[in-house]
């Protein structure tokens, strides 16, 4: 299985793009103790299946002997290991190869350094550079993750010309999405869109723990919403979240169908108007539709007209499906454990 842990609210910056509103100006923390609970049950479930465990923040290099601890802790368990960081510690050759050198013996595989004209107020690209070719010397994998805007888009644009600068062994490129850091507001034209609806599948297959301990379907900035929650991983056992996760009615139907599945759902519903007309990608429509209370509805009522088609007294599906076409109703996996999980 793979899980991803958000260790801090916590940044040295505060990114006009970031989802989860981190800054210097917040400090919770995921409990050690119980970080490690949770990569034991995901040990435990992963028997014969490879284990990932991501460690992500805020920014997990504030406390550098925090994330050393659990990288070991995990990668004594089996697991691949990874974190993703601004790079901002990296200011020098020589500090920069001892922290990557002590995470590298701790079990640490890869390396992903997160950057974009907002990270770049606050870290500037030299130490982003200096981060990701120390790993690529240390022997660590290098993730390189941009975000870009509308005008950094295209082969010609910034966000390609200055991330070629960076010898990440893997460059990922990603279009801002409208879910920004609390307060602040980008213009419409900003985001990178095409028209029409997105017909990808989710590409999610990660449990994302928050700092605040809630699990969610993945760990897309906006997606810690009640539309992808699976639960409190304190209250919860993790097999039941993984359970969730992959046998939950909203979760499959965006894997197996995407989220324009729930989309036609809101316009047979007639409230195609909440709907923008233009999308990034699949997790931009989903995201809208979590954060849109009349499209989450209808993508909850679909939810709900599937499960007691398959659990319930018979009814036609036909005026909430329309042309869309219902999932294989045969088989019945593909409901929660719990009926008011819908
Ligand atoms: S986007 Fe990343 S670097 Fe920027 S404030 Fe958020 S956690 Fe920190
Ligand atoms: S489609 Fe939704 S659940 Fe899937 S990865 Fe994107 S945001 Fe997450």
């Amino acid at each position: 299985m793979e899980i991803s842990f958000a260790l801090t609210s916590r940044c040295n910056a505060r990114c006009v793009h970031c989802a989860s509103s981190c800054g210097p100006h917040r400090d919770t923390w995921l409990e050690v103790q119980e970080v490690k609970r949770l990569i034991t049950e995901a040990a435990a479930l992963s028997t014969g299946d490879a284990l990932r465990v991501d460690f992500t923040g805020g920014e997990v290099f504030l406390d550098f002997d925090r994330l050393l601890d659990l990288v070991r802790f995990a990668s004594q368990l089996g697991a691949e290991v990874g974190c993703v960081s601004n790079a901002y510690w990296a200011t020098s050759d020589a500090s920069a190869s001892d922290k990557l050198r002590r995470l590298e013996q701790a079990g640490l595989s890869t390396l992903a350094i997160s950057t974009s004209r907002f990270h770049q107020a606050f870290v500037p690209l030299s130490r982003v550079e200096r981060a990701v070719r120390l790993a690529r010397a240390t022997g660590l994998l290098t993730e390189l993750k941009v975000i870009f805007t509308q005008d950094e888009a295209g082969t010609q644009g910034a966000a390609l010309q200055w991330s070629k600068a960076i010898p990440a062994a893997v460059h990922i490129h990603s279009p801002i999405l409208p879910y920004l850091s609390t307060g602040q507001t980008l213009p419409e034209a900003s985001y990178p869109r095409m028209p029409g609806l997105p017909r990808e599948v989710c590409p999610g297959q990660s449990l994302a723990i928050s700092e605040n301990g809630m699990a969610y379907s993945c760990a897309t900035p906006g997606a810690d919403h009640d539309f992808l929650s699976l639960g409190d991983s304190r209250a919860i056992a993790l097999a039941e979240l993984q359970h969730r996760l992959q046998q939950g009615a909203k979760q499959r139907l965006l894997r197996e169908h995407g989220p324009a599945y729930f989309a036609g759902a809101a316009i047979l519903a007639g409230d195609g108007q909440h709907l923008r007309e233009a999308y990034a990608n699949a997790c931009d429509l989903c995201l809208h539709i979590a954060h849109t209370d009349v499209l989450a509805q209808a993508a909850a009522s679909l939810c709900e007209a599937l499960h007691r088609a398959r659990h319930g007294p018979t009814q036609s599906l036909v005026p909430m499906l329309g042309k869309t076409g219902a999932p294989d109703l045969a088989d019945c996996s593909g409901c929660p454990s719990q009926p008011g999980d819908l």
